[in-house]
């Protein structure tokens, strides 16, 4: 890697990285998609069993619980704390969504922070000019190409905690293991349940590679629609929106706005009826005792935030 460029912590990289970022990043939007052209071919066809549907939506809740609760309000804001074990878990789920190792997920998504919709910021749909054309490639560029870009964040600069952290620094190996892992299981799921190589196969499809295709457009999202279009409840000097057709797909994560205004609260909803499924998961893992010292700011910092946004507003 070169020297430190402007702004800081983003550093080039030397064309060997860039090459295996690009081979990762693009194997990654591929193949899922080949798999999500299997299970439409297999829908229409009538080639798909109960078994596949079901573990459809388990996985693709393994998967978003595990980026939204694992690498996201836990591992990038430190929105709770939990166990060891717990820990595992959340990094093992958050890894099988195939979004990249932990570093590179927490330092991508820290520097999207302190840029936000700035020269700096990783994935914003705003940084591309103003007319309908560039409006178009800027929520292309922040939904999927971004991540083949050139550059990268520099882990000691966005993530120096989680560096310090061996059994993190563990998981972060294991990526390509556990990103096996979330295609291996429900492909062994299926074909305990239905006992041929077909059902084996078509759980594969549908567990696995469907399943990492569709969440991850969710996920993605989350990046280039909800800093464009949506309500804009609280003024944080950024694009960022609140999207509620999102935030049902990826589990709060669309409150976008509400986020950015609160990164280090466990929910992003700051009303009890925006949709929130991880914020709500964490309340009840949290009276479980499974996770504890859950961070949310106070009734009254959200009112007067909330208010001060008004007055600004157009
Ligand atoms: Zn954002
Ligand atoms: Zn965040």
């Amino acid at each position: 890697m070169s020297a430190l460029s402007a702004p800081e912590g983003i550093v080039r990289l030397d064309p060997k990285s860039l090459r295996i970022k690009r081979f990762s990043a693009l194997t990654t939007m591929t193949l899922p998609l080949i798999g999500t052209a299997a299970a439409v071919y297999l829908l229409l066809t009538g080639q798909f069993t109960t078994t596949d549907v079901v573990l459809f939506f388990l996985f693709y809740g393994v998967h978003l619980g595990g980026v939204t609760i694992g690498l996201h309000r836990y591992l990038a804001h430190k929105a709770f704390r939990t166990s060891p074990w717990f820990q595992d878990v959340l990094m093992a789920a958050g890894s099988m969504a195939a979004q990249g190792p932990l570093l590179f997920w927490v330092a991508t998504h820290r520097r999207h922070h302190r840029f936000a919709d700035r020269e700096g910021d990783p994935h914003s749909p705003n940084l591309h000019g103003t007319g309908f054309k560039a409006r178009i490639r800027g929520l292309w560029y922040a939904h999927m190409p971004w991540m083949l870009s050139d550059e990268s964040s520099k882990w000691s600069v966005y993530a120096p905690d989680l560096l310090r952290e061996r059994r993190l620094i563990l998981h972060h190996r294991l990526y390509p293991l556990w990103v096996t892992a979330g295609l291996v299981l429900p492909t062994a799921i299926g074909f305990a349940v239905g006992h041929t190589a077909m059902s084996a196969l078509s759980a594969l499809v549908f567990g696995g590679l469907a399943r990492i295709f569709v969440a991850n457009q969710a996920a993605w999202c989350v990046g280039s629609l909800c800093h464009a279009f949506g309500s804009r409840p609280f003024d944080n000097g950024d694009k960022s929106t609140n999207n509620w057709w999102v935030a049902v797909l990826t589990f709060g994560e669309g409150l976008q706005n509400n986020h950015h205004a609160f990164p280090g609260s466990y929910r992003h909803a700051t009303r009890w009826w925006e949709p929130d499924l991880s914020g709500w998961m964490l309340t009840a893992l949290g009276r479980l005792h499974i996770v504890w010292n859950l961070h949310e700011p106070s009734a009254a910092r959200i009112a007067r935030k909330r208010t001060g946004a008004q007055r600004v507003s157009p």
